[in-house]
């Protein structure tokens, strides 16, 4: 149905606020970030797919031109325009810049609620097409009251007949830019949503219902309930654990945590040996309950021979992303009296973040020796031990 009449709907979407009550901060609110995206990014995602609305509409501020082009990089949108003094004003900007586009139907939706679903969304251009002016209201659970300028309670409010109101707002485009142009022309600045302007306009609003995920983030504390609500989403945390060991034999060099360190032996094994990365990989494998290196690489398989040991982490990480999750860290512990690990912390910890794609922050590397006791201790092999933390949707059993 959306799909349809998609071409036919655009959406105005409000990013031109300056933010400043979400806290000290040197980006206004719908650029700041929350799970690994900013707001402004979650929101444009929902209205860049072309089944649901064929125009988008962003309205910024013209000193966030920059950070507007991070949000919107890889997405089909109309380019934005500039935002006026007000949200009202801004969304007259919208508005206008859609004109020679002549949609049917208009959503307006403020950049600061990145949750709207793609059904709020559907809901509200159905709704559109039935009344020609729609908006999504939650029913108020509290108890509402209006207070006097003393703070003395002035009445209780009926709790049945009020709702709390939200976007995407939907209108009939013509009259709800009719309405904004004659409210500029009436000098009537003061409209905090375009409901309010549709009603002085005399149009007919209905409510739907809204999405009580679909929260505004306004105040800094918003930011913190927004972090966990993505976290929320993969919140099903389990840690696995890798062993690996590899014999000493002839060679130059040994490889460990995809760094090639110079030696006077190497380490032998079937491909390039890299003991840090098999633990890492057996420890991802383990978090997914998913085998084995060895069940995923038989050493029996000539293919493998000599490979490159990125590969196996990569493979690991795949079966980590292809189930929706993703790696919250990685720790890995090499014993061996020689060669020494220390000075090739940090490079194994960037080679390990590089090849699983993720923060040097999430990856850590410790070495110690063994005291020169067992094989570690009398030169044999090399050990490493591996933990990982892994994120999933909580959509499995
Ligand atoms: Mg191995």
């Amino acid at each position: 149905m959306a799909s349809e009449t998609g071409e036919k709907v655009a959406a105005v979407i409000v990013a031109a606020g300056r933010g400043t009550r979400a806290g000290q901060s040197d980006v206004p609110k719908q650029f700041r970030a929350i799970g690994g995206e900013t707001l402004l990014r979650r929101t444009l995602g929902l209205f860049a797919d072309k089944t649901l609305c064929g125009l988008a509409q962003t309205v910024i501020h013209p000193d966030n031109t920059a950070l507007y082009a991070q949000a919107a990089e890889g997405f089909a949108l109309l380019p934005p325009v500039h935002g006026g003094a007000t949200r009202q004003a801004s969304v007259h900007a919208g508005l206008e810049a859609l004109v020679p586009h002549a949609p049917d139907v208009v959503l307006v939706h403020d950049a600061a609620r990145p949750f709207a679903s793609r059904a709020l969304v559907a809901r509200a251009i159905d709704a559109a097409r039935k009344t020609g002016a729609a908006i999504p209201g939650l029913p108020v659970t509290d108890t509402i009251k209006s207070i006097d300028r003393r703070g003395f309670v002035g009445e209780t409010l009926a709790r049945d007949s009020l709702r709390a109101v939200q976007t995407p707002q939907a209108f009939a485009f013509e009259p709800l830019l009719e309405a904004h142009r004659r409210a500029v022309r009436e000098g009537r600045d003061d409209f905090t949503d375009d409901a309010a302007i549709a009603e002085w306009a005399g149009m007919q609003v209905s409510v739907f219902d809204g999405e009580s995920g679909n929260i505004k983030i306004t105040h800094p504390e918003d930011f913190m309930r927004a972090e966990a609500m993505t976290m929320g989403l993969l919140g099903d945390v389990r840690t696995g654990s890798g062993i690996d060991v590899h014999a000493f034999g002839a060679g130059d060099h040994v490889i460990v945590g995809g760094i090639n360190i110079p030696h006077v032996q190497a380490l032998t094994g079937h491909s390039d040996a890299d003991v840090g990365l098999h633990a890492l990989t057996d420890a991802i494998l383990g978090a997914l309950a998913d085998g084995d290196i060895g069940a995923h690489f038989p050493p029996s398989d000539p293919q493998w021979r000599g490979a490159s040991s990125d590969r196996f982490l990569q493979f690991a990480i795949e079966r980590v992303s292809a189930r929706g999750g993703r790696i919250a860290h990685l720790d890995l512990t090499i014993v061996c009296e020689r060669p020494k690990i220390g000075p090739h912390r940090d490079a194994m910890r960037a080679s390990i973040a590089r090849i699983a794609g993720i923060d040097i922050g999430r990856v850590a590397v410790k070495a110690t020796t063994s005291e020169q006791l067992g094989f570690t201790g009398r030169g044999e092999g090399i050990a490493a031990y591996a933990t990982a933390t892994v994120r999933l949707p909580w959509s499995e059993p």
